[in-house]
């Protein structure tokens, strides 16, 4: 039987994994991507001696990228390092309190009740009722294929529906926690778990509080080498197994014959293929590769999740305070969530977070250096004016740390690379610069994700971080799973 051609637009995470499962189902697969690296958002920044993860810095779930190797008859280990994070993030607070989140429940519990008073049962009894919820909800939500109705029929998602009030899907995420805990302090450390995919705790269904099991209950890791080393594994995997990439080759249009996919027209030529798999956004899909404004308006209508402002900052200096994955709180957490989905602007105290990879990954600085990758969320790109924002953050940002720090920042800045929601659209056809794609703010927001496999056009499949199950690595790598099945379902024949 003649091979099937398959083409992928993107390499994004999802497009690279998805690239080797239908290479390994006998594809003959083509990954075509607009940039001259793979990787889309999860990518890196060079520049005086400093090495920055541009995207993710927080790994879960890494069996997920050794599910490939060891699908492709490779040890994983060979290729890929990874280690367990004892301490999970430091945060500090608005009015000096300082903590750990640690990998072992007991000690968070514990470190939570010493600095902050709040009773170590509720944390344990809240860590409980997170791996309950994931456990209820985890082979449905994140690894089933929503358009098969087979999904709603499974003995899965009956478990969750005869156990629906476990999942405390009536309540927001915040009002949940202000039952679960006492004190501000641990109220706001678990709200931020809706910022993972993007959200507002003020309006995310309590059923998001699942999140913190996938840290607390699974693990938190740190690549060595960096997050980077996951796109370079996974990309020296796929071509050792026959993966083409083109890269530095922007697709122009999806050609079709009716509603049958035909293949893509790029910068540089026509591919004829027999299938087409997007990993790009799929509202950008609908709007510059299909031409279809009936479908762009639809998936456009839906609110974006955050996007993000990042400034890379080399540091001559070195931070014993910090650890890895630090979070700077600000003082009214209401206030800065209305801000970003509300009035879709900067918080005048914006929650910063700054991870330092090279804590654990030496040759990220130079010596007696830390490469600061500073965060904060910001809304999707609605046409604010950039320039002015980021001028604004920065100061605020500097000012911050600095007197949290108790030294002058702005001096020790070596080098600077500004990540803004422009850049992030323009770096990775994300609409708007979400981070996530579709936010989930509302109650039904899991099961108005775009789908893996059009209904439309015959030949034509989705991926990634636009679509289900969601954003984030292991999502997008669980898309990637969830798709390629799907290909091999319906077009194998
Ligand atoms: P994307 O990364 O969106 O890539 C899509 C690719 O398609 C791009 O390479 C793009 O160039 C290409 N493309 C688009 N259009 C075309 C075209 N017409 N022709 C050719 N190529 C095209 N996730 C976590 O798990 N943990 C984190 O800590 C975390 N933090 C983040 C911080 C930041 C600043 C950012 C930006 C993201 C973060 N994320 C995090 C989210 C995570 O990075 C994404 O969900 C995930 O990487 C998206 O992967 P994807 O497969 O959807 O593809």
């Amino acid at each position: 039987m003649k091979q099937k051609r398959a083409i992928v637009i993107g390499s994004g995470i999802a497009g690279i994994a998805a690239s080797i499962r239908l290479v390994r189902a006998g594809f003959y697969v083509t990954v075509i991507e607009k940039n001259d690296f793979t990787g889309g958002k999860l990518s890196e920044l060079k520049g005086g001696g400093y090495r920055f993860d541009a995207g993710p810095s927080l790994f879960t779930l890494p069996y997920l990228v050794d599910e490939l190797f060891t699908l492709c008859g490779e040890n994983p280990r060979d290729h890929f390092q990874y280690t367990r994070l004892e301490t999970i993030c430091r945060y500090f607070y608005p009015d000096g309190t300082t903590l750990d989140s640690f990998a072992d429940q007991e000690r968070f519990a514990a470190e939570l009740e010493t600095k902050t008073g709040e009773p170590a049962e509720n944390t344990r009894q809240y860590l409980k009722t997170c791996a309950r919820k994931w456990e209820l909800t985890a082979d449905v939500f994140v690894f089933s294929d929503f358009s098969d109705p087979k999904t709603f029929l499974s003995r899965a998602f009956l478990k969750g529906l005869a156990n629906v009030g476990e999942l405390h899907v009536l309540e927001t995420m915040h009002e949940y926690h202000v039952r679960a805990f006492q004190t501000p302090h641990a109220i706001q450390l678990f709200n931020r778990y809706a910022t993972y995919n993007g959200s507002d705790p003020y309006r995310v269904p309590a059923t998001l509080s699942v999140i913190p099991h996938v840290e607390y209950g699974l693990g938190a890791f740190i690549p060595h080498g960096g997050l980077y080393t996951i796109v370079e594994s996974l990309t020296a995997l796929a071509r050792r197994h026959g993966v083409v990439f083109k890269t530095g080759e922007k697709v122009t249009s999806i050609t079709r014959k009716g509603n049958f996919i035909t293949g893509v027209e790029t910068e540089r030529g026509s591919h004829e293929a027999d299938i087409v798999l997007a990993n790009a956004d799929a509202v950008s899909v609908y709007r510059h590769l299909l031409r279809d404004a009936s479908s762009e308006k639809k998936w456009a209508a839906q609110e974006r999740s955050t996007s993000a402002l990042v400034f890379n900052w080399g540091m001559k200096a070195e931070f014993p305070e910090l650890d890895l994955h630090n979070i700077f709180f600000s003082e009214d957490y209401k206030a800065e969530f209305d801000a970003l989905f509300k009035a879709k602007t900067l918080h005048d105290d914006p929650t910063v977070y700054v991870f330092v990879s090279s804590k654990y990954v030496s040759s990220d600085a130079p010596p007696g250096c830390e490469n600061w990758f500073t965060m904060i969320n910001v809304p999707e790109n609605v046409g604010q004016d950039w320039d002015e924002i980021v001028s604004r953050a920065r100061d605020l940002i500097l000012k911050k740390l600095s007197r949290k720090l108790g030294k002058n920042l702005t001096d020790l800045i070596e080098i600077e690379m500004v990540e803004d929601p422009r850049w992030i659209e323009q770096r990775t056809s994300s609409v708007n610069g979400s981070l996530y794609g579709p936010a989930g703010n509302s109650r039904w927001a899991a099961f108005m994700r775009h789908a893996n496999r059009s209904s439309r056009y015959r030949g034509l499949y989705f991926c990634g971080g636009s679509v289900h199950p969601g954003g984030g690595i292991p999502m997008c790598l669980s898309s990637a799973k969830i798709t390629a099945n799907l290909i091999q379902k319906h077009e194998s024949r």
